[in-house]
């Protein structure tokens, strides 16, 4: 079998009576073209392993494994199984289908399974509804992907990529810039999907930075980025004042009348330091006043 033995991707779907349903965030890619381009925008991928969330029909799932790539997919609308099978067909042994929840499903054990010892990229055009929680997931949890070539609604692409003083500059900006290099590396209408969003998208990349903090320090990067934001005109030593407000600052080198809008992401770690380290000598005082 191969690629021109199959139907375009709008037959397959209107033969087996698929419509989109919007609870999944379906909004499909139904132009090879644009798959393909979004392939190429996630690098070489021959050989490589790549995890897909949400193959849907299969129009992305095809050019990943056009380029080359091992592609484990994780869907949950178990209506596109038989379609996803006939793709399988086109390319032995390089797809995997995981009938699954992304937001629970444990990618390490997956990969153990079907493809151990390998490291492997993200790359999905995302259900918008759960794009943000799975790319935190990605980010905070214990499976590492080197690279995400992942579609948002593009305010949350700008919300990732945001530098710091803009207006989306944020929690998801600190969290992702601190782990990762990002960047938009694509604007797509909504015409481009169909049934077309209300929004427009964007394809970001997102490169894991070679030297990643310690879990405690990540825990800590959300904690005071999640106080700081939330109260985000109140100046740090409010805003931050559950966590130590104007103290922690100091101890920082932040200006604690600074509010978190305007400080930078390197800002944020030396905050996020400051707390583990004021955490580590309390936590040692009270190891040494009970041994005394
Ligand atoms: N990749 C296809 C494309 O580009 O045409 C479909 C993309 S569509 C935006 C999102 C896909 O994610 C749908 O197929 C939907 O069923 C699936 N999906 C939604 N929520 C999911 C979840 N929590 N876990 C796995 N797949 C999910």
């Amino acid at each position: 079998m191969t690629v021109d033995d199959l139907p375009p991707l709008r037959k397959s779907l209107s033969a087996a009576g698929l419509a989109a349903k919007k609870h999944f965030g379906q909004h499909f890619l139904l132009d090879l073209n644009i798959c393909r381009k979004i392939a190429r925008l996630a690098g070489p991928l021959a050989g490589e392993t790549v995890i897909e969330v949400g193959p849907g029909p299969g129009g992305l799932t095809q050019a990943l494994l056009e380029a080359g790539a091992r592609v484990i997919a994780v869907e949950k609308d178990a209506r596109f199984l038989p379609i996803l099978d006939d793709l399988a067909k086109l390319a032995p042994g390089r797809l995997t289908v995981i009938e699954g929840d992304a937001l629970e499903v444990n990618e390490l054990a997956i990969l153990s399974v079907h493809a151990p010892g390998r490291p492997a990229h993200v790359v999905a055009n995302l259900p918008y509804n759960v794009g943000t929680p799975l790319l935190v997931k990605w980010l905070t949890g214990p499976f590492r992907p080197p690279t995400m070539t992942l579609m948002f609604q593009k305010e949350v692409a700008g919300r990732i990529t945001a530098p710091v003083g803009g207006r989306d500059y944020g929690r998801l900006a600190v969290l992702a810039q601190a782990l990762c290099e990002s960047r938009i590396m694509l604007d797509l209408p909504a015409r481009a999907f169909t049934p077309p969003p209300k929004v427009h998208s964007a394809v970001v990349e997102l490169i894991a930075r070679p030297e990643r903090p310690s879990e405690a320090m990540i825990g800590a990067l959300q904690s005071v980025a999640r106080h700081g934001f939330g109260q985000r005109r109140k100046m740090l030593r409010s805003a931050l004042r559950e966590l130590g407000g104007a103290s922690l600052c100091l101890a920082a080198g932040i200006d604690p009348d600074a509010r978190a809008q305007s400080v930078p992401v390197a800002g944020f770690l030396a905050l996020a330091e400051a707390l583990l380290a004021r955490d580590a000598s309390g936590a040692s005082r009270r190891g040494q006043s009970s041994s005394d």
